[in-house]
């Protein structure tokens, strides 16, 4: 945490893009954007990822994505807006601190989100949700 390149950029102790500021968050542009505009939406409270999340605060996280997101798209009239959060290094995450990437799409980018669809056997989709049920 005392490494935490967003505790230093909230801290003042690194500069940054910020376009906007409350309470709880910063919003800033992403340093290495995948397309102009691309922005992340930054508690101020250091915590590592969704699992840690105060609820309340969590509340206030896509009210604030949703107008970030009305913001790029006004201003840049792109085609589309991927929303997404990554947690843990499997899942792509390199900060380990929760962030939400706003990200503006163009018909023309080059930006891939690809993955490979897996064929379920008859049942097996169930048998998940089942399980899943459970642990809700
Ligand atoms: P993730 O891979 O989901 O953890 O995303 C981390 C994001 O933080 C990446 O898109 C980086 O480009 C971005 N990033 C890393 N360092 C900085 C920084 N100093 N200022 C702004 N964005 C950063
Ligand atoms: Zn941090």
């Amino acid at each position: 945490m005392g490494d935490c390149i967003f505790c230093k950029i909230i801290k003042g102790e690194v500069s940054c893009s910020k376009i906007y500021e409350d309470e709880d968050f910063i919003v800033m542009l992403d340093a290495y954007p995948s397309s102009p505009g691309h922005a992340l939406l930054v508690p101020k409270k250091h915590e590592d990822n969704v699992y840690s999340m105060d609820p309340k605060l969590l509340e206030k996280v896509s009210p604030l994505t949703a107008k970030v997101a009305k913001a790029i798209k006004r201003m840049s009239n792109c085609q589309g807006i991927n929303i997404l959060q990554n947690n843990g290094e499997a899942a792509g995450q390199t900060v380990n601190h929760f962030h939400v990437h706003i990200i503006p799409r163009f018909d023309d980018d080059n930006i891939t989100m690809q993955w490979v669809c897996e064929e379920m056997q008859e049942g097996q989709i169930q048998e998940i949700a089942d399980e899943l049920i459970r642990y809700l």
